[in-house]
């Protein structure tokens, strides 16, 4: 194995999306978030096993993400574009296709004037203050969208991933405040408001992180798997350094792995002599900093230099990695290295 091999499983994602599609329950359609090259995994193999499992909606973060998801899923499934319809977009979302979830007065008026009877979106801000139309903007609107048809209306929740938040009530609120009787389909849950509960779910769920093995889906199937080759094993004597800085020194005898990834594949510094990597059952220590292509691991306990260690598997998901790094899996995940090799489990094999 020359190069890191991240294995895909294929069949965890369909797992995971099933397993929400169920807790979103039999009257919400649950949609697929594939944003980021579908959460650094490929948009181009996951998307289209998404639908191939019935998801007929999908959402991204922009519109080039748009164009890419339309080509590996042809026609058919609906794509809604959260930036909505930005200036220079007005092609593309019309020869690919797409709907953009119009965030504001701006790009209601873009979108009217350039792509008249298009279909579109509308995304609100309940008080995340990121991105949506406000309340007092949305009043001044809401008839004529109303009136234009729009397919989709949803907003996010900045707390989902807390269901004690005060926040997560006080949004809930707000969007019902904003949208009730509307007469249009609603959508208002990632991952983390479909583990909130029945009335967070309403016609559409939009799950990202549950789908890829991530929290706060603490029942999610995990999806990816790192094993990472290793380059060189060389002995160090007492009072020896490994690494950049000389951060680490030996205090006995020990046997160093280097292995062939580093910050440049996503693996953050800040996992610098804190993180393990594993021999199939037996942790081995990052010893050192993390440099931008390598890694160097105390192997000293192995009974035989090993060929390859896992830094993401069984003994280890992208959380656990996450907590280690001081960061979330979703970073993690959207981090995974361009340089490894992406092989998929998909279907009996
Ligand atoms: C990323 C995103 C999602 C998916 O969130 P997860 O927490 O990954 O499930 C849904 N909606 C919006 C607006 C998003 O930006």
């Amino acid at each position: 194995m020359a190069t890191a091999s991240l294995r895909i499983d294929i069949n965890a994602v369909l797992a995971n999306w099933r397993a929400l599609d169920a807790l979103s329950g039999p009257s919400t359609e649950t949609g697929a978030v594939v944003k980021a090259n579908s959460y650094g995994l490929g948009a181009a193999r996951v998307a289209p096993a998404l639908a191939r499992a019935g998801v007929r909606k999908f959402f991204v973060a922009a519109a080039e993400e748009g164009a890419a998801v339309r080509r590996a899923l042809g026609e058919g499934p609906q794509i809604f574009v959260f930036s909505g319809h930005m200036a220079g977009d007005t092609q593309m979302i019309t020869e690919r296709g797409l709907t953009p979830m119009l965030n504001s007065l701006e790009q209601v008026t873009r979108h009217f004037e350039t792509l008249p009877g298009a279909p579109f979106g509308v995304q609100l801000d309940t008080g995340m203050n990121r991105l949506g139309m406000e309340t007092a903007e949305w009043e001044a609107v809401a008839p004529i969208v109303l009136g234009a048809n729009p397919h989709l209306i949803m907003s996010h929740l900045a707390c989902a991933d807390e269901p004690a938040h005060p926040m997560n009530a006080r949004q809930l609120a707000e969007f019902r405040r904003m949208t009730d009787g509307c007469g249009v389909a609603r959508s208002f849950s990632a991952t983390g408001g479909i583990l909130l509960g029945p009335e967070y779910h309403f016609d559409v769920t939009r799950p990202g992180i549950g789908l890829y093995g991530g929290l706060p889906f603490e029942d999610a199937r995990p999806v990816v798997r790192l094993s990472l080759p290793v380059v060189q094993v060389r002995d160090v004597a007492p009072g020896e350094t490994v690494g950049y800085s000389n951060t680490w020194q030996a205090e006995a005898e020990t046997r160093i792995a280097t292995i062939a990834a580093g910050y440049a594949d996503g693996l953050m510094r800040t996992l610098s002599s804190k993180a393990t990597l594993w021999a199939g059952d037996t942790p081995c220590p990052v010893i050192g900093r993390v440099s931008m292509d390598l890694i160097t691991v105390d192997v000293t306990h192995l009974p035989e230099p090993p060929v390859a260690l896992d830094i993401l598997g069984p003994h280890q998901g992208v959380d656990d990695l996450a907590d280690v790094a001081g960061t979330i899996g979703y970073e993690i995940l959207t981090s995974l290295g361009q340089r490894y090799q992406r092989q998929y489990i998909e279907g009996t094999a």
